[in-house]
């Protein structure tokens, strides 16, 4: 079973995601690394978002690119994808400084 999620759910991972709109759109793919799922600026919470496959169609289109989300995507965060390999490096040498011991 397919597991969809709402504006206003947790992003579960960073990747592409299918986008179902109600009525003023058809279904489209975009990547995401947002952590929360943004409402859709024409029809607001009734949008849905589906885990999708990654693919060449997706290549490019943020969500928060989209002229659908632009506005209500700009307030929520992004994953720090960065920071947290920096975190975990410097866990790994705070380990092994005290194994040292
Ligand atoms: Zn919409």
């Amino acid at each position: 079973m397919i597991r969809q999620f709402s504006a206003g759910d947790q992003v579960p991972e960073a990747g592409t995601y299918r986008v179902y709109h109600y009525r003023h759109r058809m279904p489209h793919l975009v990547n995401t690394l947002l952590v929360q799922f943004p409402q859709c600026s024409k029809c607001k919470e009734k949008v849905r978002f589906e885990l999708a496959t990654i693919s060449a169609d997706a290549a490019e289109k943020w969500l928060r690119h989209d002229p659908d989300f632009q506005d209500t995507a700009s307030g929520i965060a992004l994953r720090k994808k960065a920071s947290l390999k920096g975190m975990k490096r410097m866990f790994l040498s705070m380990l092994s400084f005290c194994m040292s011991f």
